[in-house]
């Protein structure tokens, strides 16, 4: 039997714990049983598979710790990071459980004497869900929660990095009777994930890397079957003169440093305009110089170390490619020396020009490349300067200008000043290659069911 082995990247790569792979025949086995459940599933009504879910959000909340602590040893991500995002995902799971009903209601288009006509959301089948490793528990409950409410059967492969969060996950939703094939999981990296999705699945539910995603969509294609994808990002953040500079500065770090910078909807470019340009790098350089990166489990660390050792190799080569092109370190620009993992200093770059990867390419660690601005247009241009289109943020005191702004970005999401787009009800996705679909808010259960329309006569 072969094993897949989970190792912390925080701690010299020391041993975690293991789980065995998921042979061709226990992949075909999990897909051939959610096929058989899906009718039973899709018979059951909303209020039901709300019932069934319940007891599995109380023992998700009860163990919330559990989760963190092997989300923090298995990923490098920093302890308290890891608790306040298990806490997020709970108040998501809430919300998809609140929310749920409302919208797959059935809906009525038209009415008259004679005739009614509604649109009525059935489940599209049996979902695979893949993936990756830097929200373990969030990715479950983004892609599984909302695809088992909507009556959809689930197979869940959870990345490689963090098999040990899959198996927690796979004893509590086991805890709680969920008819026979609704759920399971298989475990293992790509080859186990594009075995899955080669099998009679009828929906591809993937969070990861664009190069992946972009595979799948070419399956989808193949086997017509519907991907919602979550790709890539690299959001622009665009700074005006007119700024609140005291305001902003704790948001760009949290934008770009949270999770040691290894989320897609991070803030991955900052464009500054010239008149306040030095001014927003000094207080960023002080903000990001006040943080500590270290050991993820002390409730201390802020930055804890990247996910694996290939994250670190390949953030080193972004930067060794910058600074070989004339970028220039204003702090970090080195891995921590003083302990043994997956660890790179928060990096702040200046002097950027667009023939860096720094600047075309996703960077997936805690490194910002940082360039200036002189007219709104040339802000624009440098924001779209990009493959991706999942998020933006635009700092500024002029609302017709952020408006303006807002509405010549192509990107999935737009921050304006201290707001968050992240609420249960907004949905989220991304333009160009950050994606395909929407997942979140009602717009996020709609993508997972076809759309029938009855029409009928009124019987009298
Ligand atoms: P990342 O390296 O950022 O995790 P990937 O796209 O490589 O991004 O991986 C995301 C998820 O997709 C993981 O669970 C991984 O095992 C899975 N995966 C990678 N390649 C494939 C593939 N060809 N088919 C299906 N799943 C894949």
């Amino acid at each position: 039997m072969k094993k897949l082995i989970s190792s912390n990247p925080a701690k010299d790569y020391e041993f975690v714990g293991e789980v065995a792979i998921s042979t061709d025949e226990e992949i075909i086995e999990k897909v051939t049983a959610a096929n058989k459940a899906k009718s039973v599933w899709k018979e059951t009504n909303i209020k039901e598979r709300i019932e069934f879910l319940k007891p599995i959000f109380e023992e998700f909340k009860a163990r919330a710790d559990e989760i963190s602590l092997l989300t923090t040893k298995e990923t490098g991500i920093a302890l308290s990071e890891s608790q306040a995002n298990t806490s997020g995902h709970l108040v998501k799971i809430k919300w998809f459980l609140d929310n749920v009903e409302l919208a797959l209601a059935d809906e009525i288009t038209s009415e008259d004497d004679k005739s009614i006509h509604k649109i009525i959301y059935e489940p599209i089948g049996t979902a695979a869900v893949i993936t990756p490793w830097n929200h373990p528990f969030g990715m479950f409950v983004w892609g599984v929660i909302p695809n088992l409410l909507a009556g959809n059967t689930v197979v869940f492969k959870i990345s490689e990095e963090c098999p040990l969060v899959g198996k927690l996950i796979e004893e509590i939703m086991s805890n709680h009777n969920l008819p026979t094939g609704i759920f399971s999981e298989i475990y293992g990296a790509g080859d186990v994930g594009w075995q899955l999705v080669n099998e009679k699945i009828d929906l591809i539910w993937f969070t990861g890397s664009t190069k992946t995603g972009q595979q799948l969509y070419k399956l989808a294609g193949e086997k017509f079957i519907k991907a919602i994808l979550e790709l890539g990002g690299s959001n622009p953040c665009i700074v005006f003169e007119d700024a609140d500079i005291e305001k902003i500065i704790s948001k760009i770090y949290i934008k770009r440093f949270k999770l040691c910078g290894q989320t897609c909807d991070a803030l991955k470019r900052l464009i500054i305009h010239r008149s306040v340009f030095n001014e927003v790098v000094e207080k960023l350089k002080n903000e990001i110089e006040s943080k500590k990166t270290g050991d993820p489990e002390n409730l201390e660390t802020n930055i804890g170390s990247l996910a694996a050792q290939r994250q670190l190799t390949l953030l080193e080569g972004q930067v060794r490619d910058a600074v070989d092109k004339g970028a220039k370190i204003i702090t970090g620009g080195a891995p921590l020396n003083n302990i043994n993992g997956a660890y790179y200093l928060p990096t702040l770059l200046t002097n950027i020009s667009k023939d860096m990867r720094i600047w075309h390419e996703e960077v997936f660690g805690p490194v910002l490349p940082v360039i200036s601005f002189e007219t709104e247009e040339e802000a624009i241009s440098l924001a779209n300067d990009t493959i991706y289109g999942l998020g933006a943020i635009i700092f500024t005191n002029d609302a017709a200008r952020a408006m303006r702004v807002a509405s010549k970005i192509a990107s999935g999401t737009v921050e304006i000043n201290n707001t968050t787009h992240w609420l249960s009800c907004n949905p989220f996705g991304g333009y160009k290659k950050s994606g395909m679909g929407r997942e979140h808010g009602i717009a996020g259960f709609r993508e997972l069911c076809q759309l029938k329309v009855v029409s009928m006569d009124k019987f009298r």
